[in-house]
């Protein structure tokens, strides 16, 4: 068991060295350039076997974090497949609403995640044989009028978005309200603004032990059955796991491996404070303390401040170039065919969200490539800063006086040169309250880099959430740390404004 643990690199909690992180950032900026050379590079080297796995790490006991790793059944049975047939897997904790897609268009190779088998899932990706059977279930508070699924009607129902639950809900029964794991609707329940809550049975069982006001109704409304899904087509993918499966089943593995977790399912058992003062300081142990959550802030914190600082000097770097090429067609009328890219280039980058241009750098441009996702975030964000940062500097371009080109031009100094030395200084002092407000708002931005399964500062306050159950508390905390970047950052931008000021003679 030892090896097959040392035979597998786990994603959540590693630490990079100083030196990766140089190596990060000059590819970020080769990447902008360079990005179809930096794809087909990235695409060699690969020579041992290892499969990239996609699973959504809040979902007890199949696959959740355990002391900053992801842990459970679903992680187990791949560790012992790795081990019998001599093969890696990598994890990669995602959004759920984004596994099917991630192994359809060949991000992952598989998903283990207490996947369902529909019929419409089918259609899209291959299954391997079920491994474990499951029920959706309806949690709902201790004494509630809700007996059973024909109450269900006028209730406000929370599911998991895009799970089987929201599926069945959403056909058999109303529009529910989804979240982005069945542990944040639990909390969503817990704070009042749910009835009731239809999740798979395990893990529904794991929050409800962390819950005491919480129960689960006796019966349940659908079967499943869930199951390994590989892209379409990879035979010897799935004849592998099934007959590994297989095996595992005929020897007890299978089981032996269902049984432990399923023992174990509940969060430690604890004893809350009667005071609200006491009752804070337990939360806070519990959010921060306990398990060392904390580090999910403080590493989400470095992550968050790397992307924000990589991607605004690719932003400026970018912005800067595609200013002076649209100001230059501007005033001299040169560079005709430059200026219209551009343009073309910034419609499409305000035109769509962020969040967006992100999904479609990691699943279509970055699509089969096995790429950094820091690097995807830094790429996102730089190039779509960009868009912004170059408006932002052909302002200032434009706002210099026309006399002072003139003044340049007259003196006998060429076009670049007055450009250089006389505009884009005073254009750059002009719009420096501009641009740090556009920093300010790529540093919050990067804040959905959980939609790729980066382990961010929010994602590190969602993933807190999503272990205790207490909303309060992480996101009070990532808002303060945020708050505190925002402030610092603002500090910076006004004693670099004062000091240009002095310099005004
Ligand atoms: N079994 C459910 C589904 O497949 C939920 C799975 C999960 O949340 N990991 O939709």
């Amino acid at each position: 068991m030892l090896s097959a643990m040392t035979s597998m690199s786990n994603k959540a909690g590693t630490e990079k060295s100083l030196w990766e992180r140089v190596r990060l950032y000059a590819s970020a900026l080769l990447a902008v350039v360079l990005l179809p050379l930096l794809m087909a590079c990235e695409e060699q080297a690969q020579e041992q076997k290892t499969y990239t796995v996609a699973m959504e790490a809040t979902f007890p006991p199949y696959e959740f974090y355990r002391d900053g790793e992801i842990a459970g059944i679903d992680v187990d049975i791949l560790k012992e497949i790795g081990r019998r047939n001599n093969v890696n897997f990598r994890l990669e904790d995602m959004a759920f609403d984004s596994i099917i897609t991630a192994v359809q268009t060949g991000k992952v190779d598989l998903v283990i995640s207490g996947l369902t088998v529909t019929e419409d899932r089918r259609r899209q990706v291959d299954f391997t044989r079920s491994y474990s059977g499951a029920r959706q279930v309806i949690i709902v508070k201790k004494g509630s009028a809700i007996k059973g699924a024909e109450d269900l009607f006028n209730a406000r129902l929370g599911v998991q978005h895009g799970s089987s639950g929201d599926i069945y809900v959403t056909e058999h029964i109303k529009e529910p309200e989804r979240f982005t794991n069945g542990a944040l609707a639990v909390s969503a329940m817990n704070a009042g603004k749910l009835d009731a809550v239809i999740l798979d049975n395990a893990p529904a069982e794991n929050h409800v032990a962390g819950s005491p006001e919480l129960t689960i109704l006796p019966t349940a409304l659908a079967e499943e059955e869930y199951a390994m899904a590989i892209r379409k087509g990879n035979k010897e993918l799935l004849d592998m796991l099934n007959s590994s499966l297989d095996a595992m089943e005929a020897d007890g593995t299978l089981h032996e491996i269902i049984e432990r977790h399923m023992r174990d399912n509940k969060p430690e058992e604890e004893k809350r404070a009667e005071s609200m003062l006491g009752r804070l300081a337990d939360d806070f142990r519990t959010d921060f303390i306990k398990n060392n959550r904390w580090h999910y802030l403080a590493d989400g914190f470095l992550v968050t401040i790397e992307i924000a600082a990589a991607a605004a000097l690719v932003g400026i770097a970018l912005g800067f170039l595609i200013a002076v090429i649209r100001s230059t067609a501007d005033l001299t009328g040169k560079l005709r065919v430059p200026d219209m890219i551009c343009r073309l280039y910034l419609t499409v980058v305000r035109g769509t969200p962020v969040v967006v241009q992100l999904l479609i750098i990691y699943f279509v441009i970055f699509g089969s490539v096995d790429v950094n996702k820091v690097l995807v975030a830094i790429v996102a964000f730089g190039l779509n800063s960009a868009a912004y940062v170059a408006e932002i500097i052909r302002s200032g371009i434009m706002s210099v006086d026309r006399g002072q080109m003139e003044a340049g031009r007259s003196l006998g100094l060429g076009y670049g040169c007055t450009m250089r030395n006389v505009i884009l200084p005073q254009a750059f002092k002009n719009v420096l309250p501009a641009l740090g407000n556009e920093f300010i708002v790529l540093l919050k931005e990067t804040s959905i880099c959980g939609y790729i399964a980066l382990q961010d500062l929010t994602k590190g306050g969602d993933i807190i959430r999503s272990q205790t159950y207490d909303a309060f508390l992480p996101l009070i905390a990532v808002a303060l740390i945020y708050l505190s970047m925002v402030i610092l950052l603002s500090h910076l931008l006004k004693k670099l404004e004062l000091r240009l000021k002095k310099n005004e003679r």
